[in-house]
């Protein structure tokens, strides 16, 4: 499984180097000739490596198949929805009048990117049954930041500034109540019941007249469909406030559900998840927001207005909370989910969801008699397990996941959502087949079993990474990009 070969890639550059071997030919000077700066300001000594052509493209080729993508490696990252990215998108968004077009070139010139830019927004309303869109954030976070800036222009336009609080479950993603506190609200924390729905009681107790609203995940990051949905809306209206749909998920509604038919005010969509484009080292991604009319007027700007007598126009919706990003949100990343969703049509789009909801389920019980299932009942996109059985017998969670990496996997999300002890929360997504989801579960169920047997071995996993465990923190903080010698 694992790539390189036989030829050891760990040898680094420097160390491959041979005085006097050279990868390139320089052509004769064809300038005159000019002395060297003062000796002060040249170095002795330059150690670079002397290498020829093919080593350096041999050795770079080989450091990027070390790492685990998706088009190379089955990536099960729960909530992250790591699905396979059709090569097509990047083809529209390659063409030169896509690619090189300038964020500042005049309307007149943008016809085609402004009608792709509000087509999207069309399609994006009618999927999530909220129809005023805006496409300038540029990731999940981001569109929740807009989302929670526009519930509180919106209640202040009401004069309601006394509404402070905005409830969220404990099931929820970490960015939820950063961007509820980053707007200026006071995060209230919501329980979930036992069968990882929003505890009814619980809302009642915070739906008062200081509740600015509530941010739902839906599904849920248990993977489930909290079936008191409709309920929840309800109750958060009735008190005055107004509800937030986290839409990363939407993989698992996809032209069955829309949030505004729920009863969602406000809501993003991850484009770099439900909609493809390349994702995993940071992005880049699009977190658009789409809001019902009553909210249209706060949106970030720009948004792009309809075809009038001088074609389509960027426009500042009359309220707007303002730009949040430069120009027009991440321009590339929306003409690849224009052409996904172009290229799948609606019963394309409506098939990712009965695929990715199929697909978990189907892993969901092939492995329910050997991992723990805390929520045990029909999963959406996603299942959730616990590891606690496996921890109790000497390897958790996060060995078990780095395990995996030994049998060619990536490993899935672990340890969120927190409410789950040991948790492992796998997403296969509607692109993997069904042997391949087959030759995962076989690896888990391994796996268990080699815990029952030496333990030692999971433990210390993972043994054919070039690296075994790194310090995580220090790995994204600080990391070691260059040969210092020595
Ligand atoms: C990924 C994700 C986010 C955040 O999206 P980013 O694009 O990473 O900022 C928020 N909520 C949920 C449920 C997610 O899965």
């Amino acid at each position: 499984m694992r790539q390189g070969g036989n030829r050891d890639t760990s040898k680094l550059l420097m160390e491959r180097s041979v005085p006097g071997r050279a990868g390139c030919v320089l052509p004769e000077c064809d300038v005159p000739s000019a002395p060297l700066p003062d000796g002060a300001l040249l170095r002795d000594e330059l150690p670079l490596p002397e290498l020829s052509e093919p080593e350096v493209v041999q050795y770079f080729t080989g450091l990027s198949q070390r790492n685990f993508s998706i088009d190379t490696h089955f990536y099960p990252l729960g909530s992250c929805t790591m699905k396979y990215n059709p090569k097509i998108n990047d083809e529209t968004a390659f063409l030169p009048g896509f690619a090189g077009i300038h964020p500042l070139q005049p309307a007149a010139q943008s016809q085609g990117a402004l009608e792709l830019l509000y087509r999207l927004q069309e399609f994006l309303g009618e999927i999530t049954g909220l129809p005023a869109v805006s496409l300038a954030t540029l990731a999940g976070a981001h569109g929740e930041l807009a989302g929670m800036l526009m519930v509180r222009a919106y209640l202040q336009a009401r004069g309601e500034t006394g509404r402070t609080k905005v409830a969220i479950p404990d099931s929820a993603h970490g960015t939820n109540p950063a961007s509820a506190a980053m707007a200026g609200f006071e995060v209230v924390e919501l329980a979930s019941n036992s069968q990882g729905n929003v505890d009814l009681e619980a809302l009642h107790e915070v739906a008062d007249d200081s509740l600015a609203g509530v941010m739902i995940t839906l599904p849920s990051t248990l993977g489930l469909f909290d079936t008191s949905i409709v309920e929840v809306c309800r109750i958060v209206h009735n008190a005055g406030g107004l509800v937030y749909g986290d839409g990363a998920n939407m993989n698992a509604l996809l032209g069955r559900v829309k949030l505004g038919d729920l009863g969602f005010d406000v809501a993003h969509l991850n484009l770099h998840k439900t909609f493809s484009t390349p994702h995993g080292g940071g992005g880049p991604g699009a977190g658009p927001v789409c809001a019902t009319e009553r909210l249209a007027p706060y949106l970030a700007a720009p948004v792009v207005a309809g075809a009038g007598a001088d074609g389509y126009r960027l426009t500042a919706p009359e309220s707007s909370i303002g730009k949040l990003a430069g120009f027009h949100g991440n321009f590339g990343v929306l003409v690849r989910a224009y052409t996904y969703i172009r290229t799948l049509g609606a019963a394309g789009i409506r098939s990712i969801s009965g695929n990715a909801v199929l697909n978990a389920n189907y892993m969901m019980n092939a492995l329910r008699d050997v991992y723990h299932l805390p929520y045990d009942r029909a999963c959406m996109h996603e299942a959730v397990f616990s590891a606690d059985w496996q921890k109790a017998r000497g390897a958790g969670g996060l060995e078990i996941a780095k395990r995996l990496l030994d049998y060619g996997f990536h490993a899935p999300t672990m340890y969120f959502p927190l409410i789950v002890p040991e948790c492992l929360m796998i997403e296969p997504t509607e692109s993997e087949t069904r042997e391949t989801i087959d030759e995962f579960v076989d690896a888990l169920k391994r796996i268990d079993g080699e815990i029952t047997q030496d333990a030692e071995l999971v433990r210390s996993a993972p043994h054919t990474t070039p690296v075994a465990r790194l310090d995580e923190a220090q790995a994204a903080r600080r990391p070691d990009l260059r040969w210092r010698g020595g």
